[in-house]
């Protein structure tokens, strides 16, 4: 049983979640932050995450788990493999649109789960939702290793994710870690 504390210590352990005072792409400050593709550098903690996401799933049975590139693609990869389904990834064509290219297929009738790392807004997972439907195919549920939505996300089908994190950032004149003196660092930056 992976628990929600065991999976916390996983992303902290591989520098998926970092703690420190950032400088995030937005120009906000946090306390936090994440980085979900550093867990993917490693198979056994990649299926042993997405074998917990599987078993949320239980019962469902469907043929197709699919995500968007590239967070998308590990996680409904091996989430496929746990569920014995195929795994496919959408991703962006010419229109910028979601797409499924490479000669993935979804087939009329068929039931598919969506996979992402990080829920934010949940955006992406939206645009394949909307794609699978356009083939035909039936959502069944949609998971996730982290959602950092604050619980703020509908997909109108059931959502499981392994860990609900809140990760609060801030203008930089209202950052408290600035206030403090503590200088903000990119988390590229980093050296870890
Ligand atoms: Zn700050």
């Amino acid at each position: 049983m992976l628990t929600e504390k065991k999976v916390i210590d996983i992303l902290q352990e591989t520098g998926v979640l970092l703690q420190g005072h950032f400088l995030l792409t937005s120009g906000r400050h946090s306390e936090h932050y994440l980085q979900c593709a550093r867990v993917f550098q490693f198979p056994d903690l990649a299926a042993e995450l997405c074998r917990a996401l599987a078993e949320k799933f239980n019962g469902l049975k469907p043929d197709v788990c699919i995500g968007p590139a590239l967070g998308g693609i590990i996680i409904a990869y091996e989430t496929a493999r746990e569920l014995n389904t195929r795994g496919i990834f959408a991703e962006r064509d010419e229109s910028g649109g979601m797409a499924l290219r490479r000669g993935f297929a979804i087939h009329p009738g068929e039931k598919v789960l969506v996979l992402e790392d990080v829920v934010t807004t949940g955006g992406s997972v939206r645009e394949v939702m909307n794609l699978v439907r356009a083939h035909g195919g039936q959502v069944l549920g949609v998971g996730s290793i982290v959602d950092r939505s604050n619980g703020q996300v509908d997909f109108g089908v059931p959502y499981q994710a392994l860990v609900r994190l809140d990760i609060v950032s801030w203008e930089p004149a209202d950052c408290p870690l600035c206030a403090k003196g503590i200088p903000a660092v990119k988390p590229g930056s980093r050296k870890r």
